[in-house]
């Protein structure tokens, strides 16, 4: 993955969109991904606005090897994201693992 401008604003501690690096990101949702043990089975919690979901979900459908969690963003310049921070083998990865851009809004930036 290409360096993305992550954050600016004050204090560069803004998170912004990787799209049009505007500062304006809403969170949408949050799916945590939190496994028994290594490579393990885990329980996955998703949260959105109204509702809260456990699953349990066995090792194969879980990315990486210990925990994860993704956050859905919207963009108020019209992008769709999604956040990931991933443990791998001892270390912690933050990534955009979905950006969607709707169609007929321009792109700012
Ligand atoms: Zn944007």
């Amino acid at each position: 993955m290409n360096y993305i401008e992550l954050v600016r604003g004050y204090d560069d501690v803004t998170l912004v969109c990787p799209v049009c690096s505007g500062e304006y990101l809403h969170q949408n949702s949050v799916k945590a991904f939190w496994r028994d043990s290594e490579d393990g089975p885990a329980n996955v919690v998703t949260s959105t606005t109204n509702s809260v979901s456990v699953l349990r979900e066995e090792d194969g459908k879980i990315p990486g090897r210990r925990n994860c969690i993704d956050i859905d963003f919207w963009c108020e310049a019209g992008h769709n994201l999604t956040m990931r921070i991933l443990q791998h083998k001892g270390c912690t990865y933050l990534s955009w693992i979905k950006i969607e851009i709707e169609e007929d809004l321009p792109i700012e930036g």
